[in-house]
């Protein structure tokens, strides 16, 4: 094979520049990039040879093995895990292969500062190397077959791919360090930089010896860190461990580390992140926990192991029970397998019930992170979905912080004998929906649903502490029976008669028949005019919507109920006009713009828009001439 050279895809290329030109303090990072790759190549090949035991009969001790020669300036990397083949090598190390570094360099904005942040949150892997070498070579030779390739590049653009030379399989990795990373051509600096980020391994990563000090030194614990006693895991070992597994890099937010025994016996080692994972609301809803099998990593793709609705936990369970040769097929319905992931849940929500209860601001902002993916569990899972709701925060009218059904229920008014809740996809819109004035006016809290779980899980759950939930926009609020702030259960302001209101309720259902189910007068307004709600016996407004948009429901859209406010100056207005004169066009019009006017206030588009400016410019015309 004769040299020929490949251009990087043009993202790396962009990449490779800031990591070269970067200013990044923290580069001792590249270290632990390459030895979690060897680790993740060992964990490859341990794997394979659970079938095909040839692999790995001439070479069986996993290792990583660091080399530093001072004279040539170079660091090397050996490991002896599944290796590269050609076409592999062309595209793992020339195109941006994984999720969370195409992510990176789409989020970069060009002013180095920034961007040089931004390496820290997302690591660039592989492509770390150039931090510290201006010249990095890898010779890879895939298990089980004879060739071995090179590729080499200063990382400006190409990278140049020709045939090698390994002895064995494996991946080596050299680096000709730049002159200001010559601090890594030390010993003492990288013992310290693989004890920092890289204890957790578990396979040994070993110095070889200089001339100075005559031996081969283990550098790190080289166990499994799930299974050292927990006394003996220092924070940062969790921390380094959790940025391994779960390719993330911030901290976590809660560890979770036990192991079960008994009939079945399995370790884990789970994380809540602090941030959100950028894929958290993918369609696909894909979990990433890692299952390993008697310390073999088996796969970190089981939807069996974890329910979707805690996809954001990151970390690993090692089962004593599974045999090694566990098949894909034979995970599925799997005995121990359901058993582990039973105990998995209930010992996560477990923990984020004692993080409610002990820690309320910490487990807050847990909440608002994930907390529209954990509510997924309230419909889906069937046997823990009550307990999800108990710890379960909202969105409230009675405060700016959220609020648990607990703390809700605690605040009802006298003769409130439900819980209401307004529901739409915009939180800033819901907070000045015209259907809350009414429950202002008296003090009456409404949650506030603003994630699109949330439609579901009403579907399924209809009350909690005996009190069933009540959409406002939905039948008769009920607020007449409710004590207000003031102990009052009278309505204060000057109202009209109701037999004015009558003729012009009566012209109004006339004026929008087949627009509306009805036309009655309002409790629940105090300062618009006009508003919607649907009939008790109608989908919640907010819920069709939704599920329309997801085409989940075909059916004809329903017909609202209009409501007016007898308190408002124009309905006012409206209904002496009416009384006195009649049907009449203007009534008409008014009727037809009151009601584009209550559509719009839902977000919906206006039917006629044609129609509705014309009537809205006649109507400002006769206005201003009157
Ligand atoms: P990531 O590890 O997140 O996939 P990297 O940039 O660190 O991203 O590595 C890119 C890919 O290159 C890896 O997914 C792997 O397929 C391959 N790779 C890197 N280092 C090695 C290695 N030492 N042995 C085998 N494959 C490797
Ligand atoms: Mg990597």
């Amino acid at each position: 094979m004769t040299e020929k050279t490949h251009e990087f895809q043009a993202e790396v290329s962009k990449l490779l520049d800031i990591v070269a030109h970067s200013l990044y303090s923290e580069k001792e990072i590249f270290l632990r990039e390459l030895v979690s790759n060897s680790s993740d190549a060992c964990d490859r090949l341990r794997y394979e040879a659970l079938t095909k035991p040839e692999l790995i009969k001439d070479d069986p001790e996993f290792k990583v093995v660091l080399t530093i020669d001072k004279k040539a300036k170079t660091l090397t990397i050996a490991d002896n895990g599944i290796g590269m083949t050609e076409q592999e090598i062309i595209d793992n190390l020339g195109t941006i292969a994984r999720s969370g570094t195409s992510r990176f360099s789409e989020e970069l904005t060009g002013d180095a500062a920034k961007d040089m942040t931004l390496i820290g949150q997302f690591g660039v892997g592989f492509y770390s190397s150039f931090m510290v070498a201006d010249n990095v070579t890898v010779t890879s030779r895939k298990a089980g077959e004879e060739q071995a390739t090179n590729w080499s590049s200063k990382g400006e653009g190409s990278f140049d791919i020709e045939a090698g030379t390994r002895e064995t399989r494996g991946t080596t990795i050299t680096l000709h360090m730049r002159k200001e990373a010559k601090e890594f051509l030390e010993p003492a600096r990288i013992r310290n930089v693989i004890k920092t980020y890289a204890d957790h391994i578990a396979l040994p990563v070993i110095l070889t010896a200089t001339e100075e000090d005559g031996e081969d030194e283990t550098l790190n614990t080289a166990s499994a860190l799930w299974t050292r006693p927990k006394s003996e895991i220092t924070p940062e070992q969790y921390t380094e461990f959790y940025h391994h597994v779960g390719e993330v890099y911030d901290s976590p937010w809660l560890t979770l580390h036990s192991k079960v025994e008994g009939r079945i016996e399995y370790s884990m080692l789970l994380f809540v992140p602090e941030q959100p994972p950028f894929d958290l609301f993918n369609s696909e809803r894909k979990s990433r926990l890692k299952l390993y099998v008697k310390r073999v990593f088996i796969t970190d793709d089981c939807e069996e192991l974890i329910p979707a609705y805690l996809r954001f936990l990151r970390g690993v369970v090692d089962s004593e029970d599974l045999p090694l040769n566990v098949s894909r097929e034979m995970l599925q319905n799997n005995p121990v397998l359901m058993k582990i992931r039973s105990g998995l849940i209930k010992k996560v929500i477990g923990e984020l019930e004692k993080k409610a209860k002990k820690d309320t601001e910490s487990f807050a902002k847990f909440w608002s992170n994930f907390g529209a993916v954990l509510k997924e569990g309230i419909y889906e899972d069937t046997e823990n979905g009550e307990r999800i709701l108990k710890i379960a925060l909202f969105n409230s009218t009675h405060e700016e912080n959220l609020t648990s059904l607990a703390d809700y229920v605690g605040r009802m008014k006298d003769g409130q004998d439900v819980i209401y809740y307004i529901s739409g996809d915009d939180l800033d819109a819901l907070k000045s929906s015209p259907q809350l004035e009414g429950f202002a006016a008296k003090g009456v809290e409404v949650l506030l649903f603003s994630d699109a779980v949330d439609s579901f899980w009403l579907n399924r759950i209809t009350e909690y502490d005996g009190k069933s939930f009540q959409s406002v926009t939905r039948g008769t609020a009920g607020l007449e029976k409710i004590a207000g702030d003031n102990g009052e259960t009278e309505e204060t302001e000057s109202k009209i008669e109701s037999g004015e209101m009558d003729s012009l309720i009566a012209l109004f259902k006339q004026a929008l028949d087949g627009k509306v189910k009805d036309v009655k007068e309002s409790t629940r307004l105090t300062a618009s005019p006009v508003c919607l709600v649907a009939d008790d016996g109608d989908m919640d407004i907010h819920l069709e919507k939704m599920l329309k948009a997801h085409k989940q429901f075909g059916g004809a859209e329903s017909m609202r109920i209009l409501e007016l406010n007898p308190t408002h100056t124009l309905i006012k207005k409206l209904a002496a006009n009416a009384k006195a004169k009649g049907a009449s066009e203007a009534l008409e019009d008014a009727a037809l713009l009151l009601l584009d006017q209550a559509h719009i206030v839902e977000g919906d588009p206006v039917a006629d828009p044609v129609a509705f400016s014309k009537r809205m410019a006649d109507f400002m015309a006769s206005g201003l001439s009157g």
